[in-house]
């Protein structure tokens, strides 16, 4: 009960019930363990300076990011949120004014994490980023299951863990992780020379874990030729680069997503077939450590705090509030659910074994 009036409080911060359309298109993108803290104050002054975080890279990222103000930097690090999603769209997640956002789910790594973000809630067996194909449906296969979206959903994670988060077998929709073969889901013009290239790149963090340019490429070349209505990309280059204790690459990382969602914003807002009538969710799985600032490095349920995220939204039936500064408490198994209530529709997660 408690859960239904807050899904129905979170529809209703929408202002109006969208007008349900066949045609309606949606993208989920997530970046890995990217923490509230740089999106809202932009570079951390404090572990910037840690040689063994900056790894004799600060004065490159104090000129690159650091700026006088939190508000500055920012926009620095993250240009594309900040300069176009502040005007056109939703910005949660700022706990210094009051938008809290949290994950619900007791655990705070990645599996539980995205589980909560695509079945749109909790269930405590899932417990460990190994835990067998998810056994509750996602919203994406709820929508491949609709006929006009039929065959027109598909992801594309960086991590080979969404296989079973997502369970592709039972789901029915392609899922293209980590070093998957992308021409053997599509043929396209590029689709070979991307997969040759993906097989044969360094691989920085081992077999499970593929750098995020080639799963962008792949995303990008699949959404320009086979015109999914429902995506999700799942970026994992910044939580690889923070276990490492790599402040350097983390924002970096970040710095490269916010442009790479700028390009995808600006497909969807130019072509015709997505003009207008296409709405982005972007989030991340969970938070990371802050309260002792070696700790930013680290998440799960012993780092405190790694249990806040943060989440912006952008695109058709999305209000334009901007950075939210009045006082709420949002929760990650809500995000899904308000992406349906923009298309219209509404999903509610079942257990399949
Ligand atoms: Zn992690």
């Amino acid at each position: 009960m408690k859960l239904k009036l807050l899904v129905m409080a979170t529809l209703y911060s929408f202002g109006v019930f969208a007008q349900q359309s066949n045609d309606h298109r949606v993208i989920v993108i997530t970046t890995d363990g990217f923490r509230w803290q740089e999106v809202f104050k932009g570079l951390d002054a404090e572990i910037v300076k840690m040689k063994r975080f900056h790894h004799g890279d600060s004065l490159r990222l104090m000129e690159t990011y650091g700026a006088k103000t939190e508000a500055e930097s920012r926009a620095k690090l993250m240009p594309f949120l900040w300069n176009t999603v502040v005007k056109q769209g939703q910005l949660h997640g700022n706990r210094n004014v009051g938008s809290l956002v949290n994950v619900a789910n007791p655990y705070w790594f990645s599996y539980p994490g995205y589980s909560e973000i695509l079945t749109g809630q909790v269930d405590v067996q899932v417990n460990s980023n190994d835990f067998q194909p998810n056994p509750n449906t996602n919203f994406f296969e709820y929508l491949n299951g609709l006929s006009a979206y039929k065959g027109l959903v598909a992801a594309f994670g960086a991590w080979d863990a969404f296989d079973r988060i997502l369970n592709e077998k039972r789901s029915g929709f392609p899922v293209v992780n980590a070093f998957d073969s992308y021409q053997s889901y599509a043929k396209t013009k590029d689709s070979e020379l991307l997969s040759r290239m993906t097989k044969d790149s360094f691989r920085v963090f081992g077999d499970a874990e593929v750098l995020d340019v080639f799963t962008h490429f792949q995303a990008m070349d699949y959404l320009k030729n086979k015109k999914p209505k429902a995506m999700y990309i799942s970026y994992g280059d910044t939580d690889e680069f923070a276990h490492e204790g790599a402040y350097n690459h983390y924002l970096d990382a970040a710095h490269r997503v916010d442009a790479w969602i700028a390009e995808i914003w600006n497909f969807v807002s130019t072509d015709p077939e997505y003009k207008g009538k296409t709405t982005l969710l972007i989030t991340t799985d969970h938070g990371r450590g802050d309260v002792i600032k070696a700790e930013w490095t680290s998440h799960g349920e012993k780092v405190q705090d790694c249990h806040a995220i943060w989440y912006a939204m952008l695109g058709a039936n999305v209000p334009a509030l901007g950075e939210v500064k009045t006082s709420e408490q949002v929760y990650q198994k809500e995000l899904i659910h308000m992406l349906a209530a923009a298309m219209g529709t509404s999903f509610t997660s079942e257990r399949r074994e």
